[in-house]
């Protein structure tokens, strides 16, 4: 193994049972967005006992919080999360439905591993910029809300991540692979229709029914999507159906939407389109629409310098060491899914990174070998708060091996294994391979100018958050 590799893993790895340990506590605690009172300070704690200065509540968001290491430039980000998913409680290692606390939240996202591994990168960073007197600083960054709430968005849009000069990220999946893909961008907006309540039998003329109008609406944009762009996706719920009597005519009524563009230009431009059905909708009924921005999330711009060299850290670092317990955790996961669905999985691999990966992963449980970087011209059909980050310095983002292949995203299943060593052995490659990675940059002031220079030709050094100056983090859900 190269000096650097064997350094940071030494690093990793006397500390290894802490972080196992930090990590089935945030797991346990399972909190939800804005809520993750108790996850941040296990985290905090840990940052504070290793030397790090801590600022905690950061963009009015209090379980918010910056940990640094050093001083001055380069500054290099590592972002961590730690927030749970509702309903996915699950008993770890559990491959039947067993919830841990019954209708309770879990980690089906895997941010129990992702917060903890982020944080031991930062650490082995500032354990090698100790040994060796390396200038600059490390900043852990400790990210709220990643599934509901875009923390990342008004810590952006706050000047958060202003002057670093590279950041790390990674995310707990069933592959080892540094992200190539550019994420959609999207944007969120609740319709809030207001009409008049009447008897539906006795004096319907009189009602005007919020009700017609967020159907109307919905009809409105079903024949929108047949031309839109390919690649845009818009989603809606209801958030409010007017109540539960069908003899009452509904004078309020709701709707959430999702919009989805490669751009968020293209997002926005799609919005103003979404908000005319809404307007259509409520001359159509006779009703108001209020139209209330609620979230926007720029893409993913990952920048090819800093992937290229998280690639060759992954790679030196090495995929996670699994053993035979950990094949049959995983395998007693994998078996409850249809094997056409698992294979469909190894496929994709062979399509993306090379067809030798077909006959290497068939009928295996975990994958465990660092595939080659590829930048696919596809986009990823999901959107992530990281996407602003990205606008706002260069990103590179590690896909880590942490589960089954085959196993859902957002399962109680992907809670379960969260909770395991898989999911921990797949924790700590992460930590080894962005430590590597963040010490490589700031030996290497050059890689950063580059990867500066190409952030600044791709962005056009403009960042231009997609929600407005007085929308304020949700974090009470208040919208
Ligand atoms: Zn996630």
């Amino acid at each position: 193994m190269e000096r650097l590799a064997e350094k940071i893993t030494q690093f990793v790895r006397k500390n290894e049972k802490k972080y196992c340990e930090i990590s089935e506590k945030i797991w346990q605690y399972a909190e939800l967005a804005f809520h993750e009172e108790k996850s941040a300070k296990a985290l905090t704690d840990l940052l504070e006992q290793e030397g790090f200065r801590v600022t905690a509540g950061l963009a009015g968001i209090p379980t918010a919080f910056v940990a640094e290491y050093g001083l001055g430039k380069p500054k290099i980000g590592i972002l961590g999360e730690y927030d749970a998913l509702p309903s996915l409680s699950q008993k770890a290692g559990y491959n039947r439905r067993e919830p841990l606390t019954p209708g309770g939240a879990g980690h089906g996202c895997g941010h129990n591993l992702l917060g903890v591994g982020a944080a031991a990168a930062a650490i082995a960073v500032k354990d090698y910029m100790r040994e060796t007197r390396l200038p600059g600083t490390i900043a852990f960054y400790g990210c709220p809300a990643e599934e509901n709430g875009s923390a990342k968005v008004y810590l952006s849009r706050d000047g958060v991540f202003e002057g670093l000069d590279g950041v790390f990220t990674w995310h707990p999946g069933s592959n080892n692979s540094i992200m190539g893909e550019h994420s959609l961008a999207a944007v969120s907006v609740v319709y809030r229709f207001h009409g008049r309540a009447t008897h539906a039998a006795g004096q319907p003329h009189l009602g005007r029914s919020a009700l017609d109008a967020c159907e109307l609406m919905n009809v409105g944009v079903n024949y929108l999507r047949e031309h839109m762009i390919q690649e845009a996706r818009i989603h809606y719920a209801y958030r409010d159906a007017g109540g539960g009597a069908p003899n009452v005519v509904q004078d309020h009524a709701a709707l959430y939407y999702f919009i989805r563009s490669p751009k968020i230009s293209q997002a926005l431009e799609l919005r103003e389109r979404v908000d005319n059905c809404a307007r259509g909708a409520a001359l159509m009924t006779g009703t108001t629409a209020e139209i209330l921005p609620v979230d926007g999330m720029c893409d993913y711009l990952p920048n090819r310098v800093l992937s290229g060299v998280l690639q060759q850290s992954f790679e030196a670092t090495g995929a996670p060491e699994f053993n035979e317990i950990d094949r049959q955790i995983a395998r007693s996961f994998q078996q409850d899914y249809p094997p056409a669905e698992v294979q469909s999985k190894v496929k994709a691999y062979g399509a993306k990174f090379g067809e030798e990966y077909v006959p290497m992963f068939s009928g295996k449980p975990l994958q465990d070998v660092v595939f080659p970087l590829r930048f696919p011209s596809t986009p990823l059909f999901g959107s992530t708060d990281v996407g602003d980050v990205s606008y706002v310095a260069p990103t590179a983002w590690l896909n880590a091996a942490c589960y089954a292949i085959g196993t859902s995203g957002h399962s109680w299943q992907l809670a379960a294994q969260g909770g395991t060593s898989v999911g921990q052995k797949g924790m700590l490659a992460a930590a080894r391979a962005i430590a590597h990675g963040a010490v490589t940059v700031l030996e290497n002031p050059a890689l950063l100018k580059e990867a500066g220079e190409e952030h600044q030709k791709t962005t056009g050094g403009v960042y231009v958050c997609a929600v407005p100056d007085d929308v304020k983090p949700h974090i009470e859900g208040d919208f």
